[in-house]
């Protein structure tokens, strides 16, 4: 009846390692910037314009910013979405949750575009 002490402990979940795919020896110097600025392209909030999409990884995130889809701050370190509209450029970009990024079609904008 008597259970050993400290097993459990050994059911610790190990950290999963990083992905290790090494992609800056390719793309450090890739001649064609546009192609990096430009990631990809989806519908936006409205469903009429064509924003351009970039995750942007939880490392790369340093800021808070405020998502137009909930109107909550986005901590720093969190993995998130950038897009903005391919017509009214890099200028406008909004920082989204990805969650709400996703889910833009289906609950209303917080807050109107400048
Ligand atoms: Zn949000």
């Amino acid at each position: 009846m008597h259970e050993a002490p400290g097993a459990t402990l050994d059911n610790v979940m190990p950290r999963r390692k990083p992905n290790p795919r090494n992609s800056s020896a390719r793309s450090q110097r890739d001649p064609r910037p546009i192609g990096d600025v430009f990631g990809r392209t989806e519908d936006g909030p409205g469903g009429a314009e064509t924003f351009v999409v970039r995750t942007i990884p939880g490392s790369r995130a340093v800021k808070t910013y405020r998502c137009p889809g909930c109107d909550h701050e986005i901590a720093p370190g969190t993995a998130h979405i950038v897009a903005w509209a391919v017509d009214g450029g890099e200028d406008d970009r909004r920082h989204w949750h990805t969650g709400c990024w996703r889910g833009r079609h289906t609950r209303t904008i917080t807050r109107r575009w400048s």
